[in-house]
């Protein structure tokens, strides 16, 4: 028997979840955002339940973006950084992927580059995120030489939120950005694209002129399509109506009885005040949970609900079976997602809260050796 460990992957969760995305933006079409390997679930074990309601894909690599094709799919591709160097652009020809040009050697390069027909491209601007993208004085002559190109075929006009989850500096989080979006796009032609997850659920309904909102053309749909809540804990997967597309389920290896006085596992983190049992978990942080879970992180044990103790160590953590006499060896534990018991939910954005860091960062981080299967395959 291999190690009582999994990752589940839900396909309806899937669905439903980019189809949250398709009800708030009115008319927008979907990117499903499958970088990182479909935020760590896998591009090949999430595809055709996200095919089901996404009008394209973004991602990061261009080998992501051929396993896309090799799936058969042929809408829309968005490479989300662009191409990284020329050579790039005869991939972009041959597998007709739409591009992000956010600096100035990359429309040096798709000027000297012989294209097999017309290139997509979408034209990011740096509203005040300061990462990628054109700041809007260079933005206007990045446009007229890229429309001019006879390489391309269309000028799409991006930008990213950098406080869409939150406020910034205590004030709203997007209208800053909003503001330099507007000013320097207004008068220019092509579609527009700006929302990820969090500007999604939060402020989809916005106005930015010209008849659109911020759901604007395209949504880049990322987090929120596997479950996870980009401003947790402000509102959780309920308030969002978002479902976990990922479970991980490990089981007890091992029940210890610690007496008072006794602790658990590397540096005694945890020591028992009173008799207690204890549950020895196959899942460690060489499976993607995070070590700096601290003692009272939930777990759910048998669909319910309890917490874990001491440290996490590579390939063990403890759980706490005080109240739960009929757990044992064997017994279904179930680190984030849903209990196949009970189907009770337990929120991946609450435990990577415990361990002060956030979901996308432990979905991603799912380690090579859990094995993934597909819900109903
Ligand atoms: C990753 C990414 C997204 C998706 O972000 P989420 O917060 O996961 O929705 C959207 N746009 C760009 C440019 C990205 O890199």
């Amino acid at each position: 028997m291999p190690r009582p460990i999994e990752a589940v992957i839900h396909p309806d969760a899937l669905s439903h979840n980019l189809g949250r995305a398709r009800a708030l933006s009115g008319d927008a079409r979907i990117w499903a955002v499958v970088k990182a390997n479909a935020y760590g679930h896998g591009i090949e074990n999430c595809f055709e339940a996200q095919r089901l309601v996404a009008d394209g894909f973004a991602c990061l690599d261009l080998a992501e973006a051929e396993r896309l094709r090799g799936l058969g799919w042929r809408g829309p591709i968005l490479l989300l950084e662009g191409v990284f160097e020329p050579r790039d652009l005869e991939l972009c020809s041959r597998l007709h992927l739409w591009h992000v040009i956010h600096h100035e050697a990359q429309i040096e390069w798709l000027a000297a580059h012989k294209v097999l027909w017309p290139q997509r491209v979408f034209l990011k601007l740096n509203s005040g995120m300061n990462r990628l993208g054109f700041r809007p004085l260079a933005f206007r002559a990045a446009w007229q030489r890229l429309a001019a190109l006879p390489q391309v075929e269309d000028v799409s006009l991006m930008t990213h939120f950098s406080d869409a989850d939150a406020l910034r500096f205590g004030r709203d989080g997007v209208a800053h950005q909003l503001a330099v979006f507007e000013a320097a796009c207004a008068d220019l032609p092509g579609e527009r694209s700006l929302a990820n997850s969090a500007a999604t659920l939060r402020h989809a309904g916005r106005p930015l002129g010209g008849g659109l909102n911020v759901g604007a053309d395209w949504v880049r749909a990322g987090v929120m399509g596997y479950g996870g809540v980009p401003d947790y804990p402000e509102h959780d997967a309920t308030h969002w109506d978002l479902r976990p597309a990922m479970s991980l389920r490990s089981q007890v290896l091992a029940v210890q009885e610690l007496h008072p006085g006794d602790s658990v596992g590397y540096g005694s983190a945890f020591v028992a005040e009173a008799p207690m049992r204890v549950g020895i978990v196959a899942c460690g942080y060489a499976d993607g949970y995070p070590r700096h879970a601290p003692t009272g992180t939930p777990v759910l044990v048998a669909g319910q609900r309890s917490r874990t103790l001491g440290r996490v160590s590579m390939d063990l953590l403890t759980v706490d079976l005080t109240g739960l006499p009929q757990a044992g060896v064997g017994t279904e534990v179930t680190l984030w997602g849903c209990s196949a018991v009970t189907g009770a939910v337990l929120g991946i954005d609450e435990v990577a809260h415990a361990a002060d860091t956030i979901g996308y960062e432990l979905m991603c981080a799912l380690a090579a050796r859990v094995p993934v299967r597909v819900d109903g395959r």
